[in-house]
């Protein structure tokens, strides 16, 4: 079964979920789902097969994602974190959220300067969390050379704020 239809399948959606006005669409029963998890870390290694050093999650299911993928693949896996949790000398971007703000951080240091690294995580909503990924990984010394989600939520347009950096997405809604 391809992965699109686990996701169409075992998808929830969550009206009003944080906040009034948001409709909040629910990944973890396909994370849940054995073969739906398999199919996703199946379909984001082959996209990108051969084109990166190193996979980078966003927290927190970004990191689901970056581990099956960097298992997969044999290739390095970073770890961008939320602001406040990460020890030594430390990038940070700021960015607004779909609903909110917010900080990411990375540690410096972890690749080899030029490493090309594929950025995942499980939704692409306004696109202001992948492009704040990106400035990280770039200010890091690295090549952002790809960004693979579970969900694109299309009306919002992430893709705009990504630039020619190809995103791959498992379903669009
Ligand atoms: P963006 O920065 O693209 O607006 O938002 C993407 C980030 O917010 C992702 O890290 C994602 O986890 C989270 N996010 C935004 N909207 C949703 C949603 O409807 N469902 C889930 N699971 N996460 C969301």
């Amino acid at each position: 079964v391809p992965a699109a239809q686990h996701v169409h399948t075992l998808l929830a959606s969550y009206p009003d979920f944080p906040l009034p006005g948001i409709l909040f669409r629910d990944l973890n029963p396909v994370f849940a789902d054995a073969l739906a998890f398999r199919a996703i870390i199946d379909e984001l290694t082959e996209r990108y097969r051969g084109q990166f050093d190193a996979v980078a999650g966003i927290e927190a299911r970004g990191f689901l994602l970056a581990a099956g993928i960097g298992y997969a693949a044999g290739c390095a896996v970073l770890a961008v974190r939320k602001g406040g949790k990460l020890p030594g000398t430390v990038l940070a971007e700021e960015y607004d959220l779909e609903y909110g703000s917010a900080r990411l951080e990375l540690e410096v240091g972890q690749l080899p300067a030029g490493s090309r690294v594929l950025i995942v995580d499980d939704v692409l909503a306004t696109g202001g969390t992948v492009a704040a990924t990106a400035r990280l990984i770039e200010r890091a010394g690295y090549t952002m050379v790809g960004v693979g989600v579970v969900l694109e939520l299309a009306d919002l347009d992430g893709r705009s704020r990504i630039g020619d950096t190809p995103v791959h997405t498992i379903i669009s809604l």
